[in-house]
């Protein structure tokens, strides 16, 4: 699978990026988000949310975990697993339950379910790239392969 990478000068482009994804990504996907703290996958979740219709606040779900979104008939689970302490724990929210149903999941911090998440359809990595943001986009299966090249 080949790599994209686009350059994010300022969070307006990080926005645009979720409003890109917004269009590209089908009703059923598994999006991982990578990057340091700080790096931007909240704003990116928050953008690709907004783009999809969701007009009340975003929160992070850095202490819930997950929060989920019904946005017209989509479905979107927004996780943040930097708190997880055992990727066991991810049984007990129920994961299974969240990623067969026919709905949008996006993981920050997927490294700490190693082991208990499958593969995901597209990936994210951002990080820092002077004042801006370096994002690399690769896929892991077809219909990951057919978001990113709909993404301008
Ligand atoms: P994370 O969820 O990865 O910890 P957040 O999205 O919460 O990161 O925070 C990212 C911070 O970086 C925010 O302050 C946001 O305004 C800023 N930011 C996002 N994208 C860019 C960008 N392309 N260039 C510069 N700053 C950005
Ligand atoms: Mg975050």
């Amino acid at each position: 699978t080949h790599v994209r990478t686009l350059e994010l000068s300022d969070e307006a482009a990080t926005q645009r990026l979720g409003s890109a994804l917004a269009r590209a990504l089908p009703h059923s996907a598994l999006v991982f988000l990578h990057g340091d703290l700080g790096a931007g996958k909240t704003t990116l979740a928050r953008a690709l949310l907004r783009a999809l219709g969701h007009e009340g606040a975003v929160k992070s779900p850095t202490y819930t975990l997950v929060e989920p979104y019904e946005i017209g008939d989509r479905r979107v689970f927004h996780f943040d697993l930097y708190r997880l302490a055992d990727p066991e724990e991810l049984e007990a929210i129920g994961l299974r339950d969240y990623l067969d149903g026919d709905a949008l999941c996006l993981i920050e911090w997927p490294e700490r379910g190693t082991g208990m998440l499958p593969s995901a359809d597209l990936e994210i990595a951002l990080r820092a790239a002077g004042a801006g943001r370096r994002a690399r986009l690769w896929a892991n299966s077809e219909r990951g392969e057919t978001a990113v090249a709909a993404i301008d």
